[in-house]
């Protein structure tokens, strides 16, 4: 097994206990998605030896290739870049889960063609939660119409809100952000059953996102180390 893979995880999920810890919540309750964009299939699978089972993916292309190539392992993959809507069908067919899903049209496209033979596609709407002109996602007045319609459509099941909050040192207004997301998922659930999931939360804000609430946390740095810069 690849000691520093398994070192880093020792790392995070003791920062991930003490999160639980500080704020009185179940550590059961919090998952650990591994963020392997740019990582090779091998050091997935040494990440998958070392105890992790699910897998973000923000590349269609390569999450494809590293899918095909992990078949023999019983992997989650979750899909979280940015989706173009002639691309869905591969997400649809390959992916347990989508976090990126910030418009109706990708999430009608994404139920038409997800294969009957596979249990609906999990979802998160993704809300640009600091409202920052160049940011993914739905506007915070737009999540609640948005969740509803999604909510009915056949081949999904939505699970509740992403959201990358803008990058800031200030802990406040970091820590705001995580909380708009936790009240608006709660007035959505006015409205939506079965809503039970809050992804955010990243290497360096694990903490305050698991103390506001957070039922997925996406790590990539911290588990593989520093990202080569991308190319092509
Ligand atoms: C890359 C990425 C992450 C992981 O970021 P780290 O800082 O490396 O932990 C989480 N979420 C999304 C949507 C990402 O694109």
């Amino acid at each position: 097994m690849n000691i520093s893979i398994a070192n880093n995880l020792s790392t995070v999920a003791d920062q991930i206990r003490s999160a639980c810890d500080s704020a009185g919540r179940d550590i059961d309750d919090v998952l650990l998605l591994a963020v392997s964009k740019t990582r090779s299939a091998d050091e997935v699978r040494q990440a998958h030896e070392a105890g992790l089972t699910h897998f973000g993916e923000n590349y269609l292309q390569e999450a494809l290739d590293k899918i095909a190539e992990l078949g023999d392992l019983a992997l989650e993959w979750h899909f979280i870049g940015p989706i173009q809507s002639n691309k869905t069908r591969p997400i649809a067919e390959h992916f347990d889960w989508v976090h990126s899903v910030d418009r109706l049209k990708i999430g009608q496209r994404l139920s038409d063609q997800r294969p009957d033979s596979k249990a609906p596609l999990n979802i998160c709407l993704q809300v640009n939660i600091s409202r920052e002109a160049t940011k993914a996602g739905c506007l915070p007045e737009e999540a609640p119409a948005l969740a509803q319609a999604l909510s009915r459509l056949p081949g999904l099941r939505l699970r509740g809100l992403m959201a990358i909050p803008k990058a800031t040192d200030d802990p406040v207004e970091q820590r705001q952000a995580f909380a708009d997301l936790r009240v608006l998922l709660q007035q959505i659930s006015a409205d939506v059953t079965g809503l039970d999931t809050l992804s955010m939360g990243m290497s360096s804000d694990l903490q305050p996102a698991i103390e506001e609430g957070a039922t997925i946390v996406r790590v990539g740095t911290t588990l593989f180390g520093p990202r080569p810069p991308k190319t092509a």
